[in-house]
């Protein structure tokens, strides 16, 4: 069996986001003991099974608010369980003004081996972090990514968001200058969606008004790509951009997982899994996560199209050789035929070397559409 993936959902923040739908809960400190052998003890529920990891992943939430000695203890039963020795470890982590508390965490998560953080700074623009109901300033962002290099975590990843409500080209050009500068090994730019029940749900007629319009998030995009790869950063991904170190490029390993249809576990409310073949997700309800209650199923996973969706996320796309890998066929040629119409209009991009194509940066502006229909025929 291939090395899986590990992911821990933390479900603390400060202060919720009126934007965010991630299961979190504000001001639930107090229980942040409990939690951390709840999750010790739905780990070691999985020994047993001969399964090793290679990536584990701190995701939520706001992980980092758990401190470094619990991330610690986390990381040693992994280690203990399922091996890890070498593989990537990262901690999300949102900016903030208290320096010396940061400090001390980032040198205890280089100790207990985390390398890499992702960033949540979302903006360098002060108005567009008011908007978004974020609580840090672009320069706590840039002091967070100094502070983590100091202490000797190896990979920063920088999450900002497009179609932020009032963004404009400028404003976009300015945070993506502000990026450069950090020299971050990886980036991810995700749209903001207004999610359902969400306070920006709520406020949906007041902020529409300021919600760049369709062709102008077309714009945004393909500005943050050209803009990215000028800077250097490969999109290997939909939203999701990387450098190249000694000819290698910088991706995520834990996240590349989910797309290219591998195993990885879940744990924590809310949290998803894929193993054995199953799919299957905790409740999000941090007092039942911290009762011990049961995962509920989610179907089974790996089948043909769910591979091909993924993998379709990513720039390398589908081809024969990846194909016959997962399922010992050649890939549909209905696919294959289906794509090539996308073609001319610059959507699709067709393999050099054997059957198999990938969408284009315009074509994963509409990658819902153009996937369905090259996988059903249908538009
Ligand atoms: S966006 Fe991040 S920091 Fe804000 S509430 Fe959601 S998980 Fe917490």
């Amino acid at each position: 069996m291939n090395p899986i993936g590990i992911y821990i959902h933390a479900p603390f923040c400060t202060e919720k986001c009126p934007y965010c739908d991630f299961y979190s809960m504000p001001r639930a400190f107090s229980d942040m003991d409990a939690y951390t052998k709840a999750v010790i003890r739905d780990l070691r529920a999985y020994t047993g099974n001969g399964l090793q990891a290679d990536t584990l992943y701190f995701g939520g939430g706001t992980p980092s608010l758990l401190g470094a000695a619990r991330i610690g203890e986390i990381i040693g039963a992994v280690r203990e369980w399922f091996g890890l020795s070498k593989g990537e470890i990262t901690v999300e982590v949102n900016p903030t003004a208290q320096e010396t508390w940061l400090e001390n965490l980032f040198h205890g998560f280089a100790q207990a081996g985390v390398n890499r953080i992702s960033v949540g700074m979302q903006s360098a623009n002060e108005m567009e972090l008011r908007q978004l109901g974020r609580r840090h300033t672009p320069r706590q962002a840039g002091r967070t990514v100094e502070l983590a290099r100091a202490a000797g975590i190896s990979h920063v990843s920088l999450d900002i968001m497009l179609a932020i409500p009032g963004q404009t080209p400028e404003s976009l050009m300015h945070t993506l200058a502000f990026c450069g500068e950090t020299k971050a090994e990886h980036l991810s730019a995700y749209l903001l969606k207004i999610e359902p029940g969400t306070p920006f749900d709520t406020q949906r007629e007041t902020l529409r008004p300021l919600l760049p319009q369709e062709e102008q998030v077309e714009e945004l995009y393909l500005l943050a790509v050209a803009e990215l790869e000028r800077q250097g950063y490969e999109q290997y991904e939909i939203s999701n951009f990387a450098r190249r170190q000694n000819g290698v490029l910088l991706e995520g390993k834990h996240n590349k997982k989910y797309w290219c249809a591998q195993e990885y576990l879940g744990i924590g409310p809310s949290a998803h899994s894929y193993l054995f073949g199953k799919r299957f997700y905790s409740p999000a309800d941090l007092g039942r996560f911290l009762q011990g209650c049961q995962t509920l199923p989610d179907g089974d996973g790996g089948g043909r199209e769910e591979f091909a969706m993924l993998r379709l996320r990513l720039r390398e796309g589908l081809c024969d050789s990846v194909w016959q890998a997962q399922f010992s066929e050649p890939l549909p040629r209905d696919y294959v035929r289906r794509a090539k119409k996308f073609v001319p209009a610059g959507l699709v991009r067709l393999c050099d070397t054997e059957p198999g194509f990938s969408l284009t940066t315009k074509g994963f502006l509409l990658s819902n559409a153009l996937i369905g229909e090259i996988l059903f025929g249908r538009s």
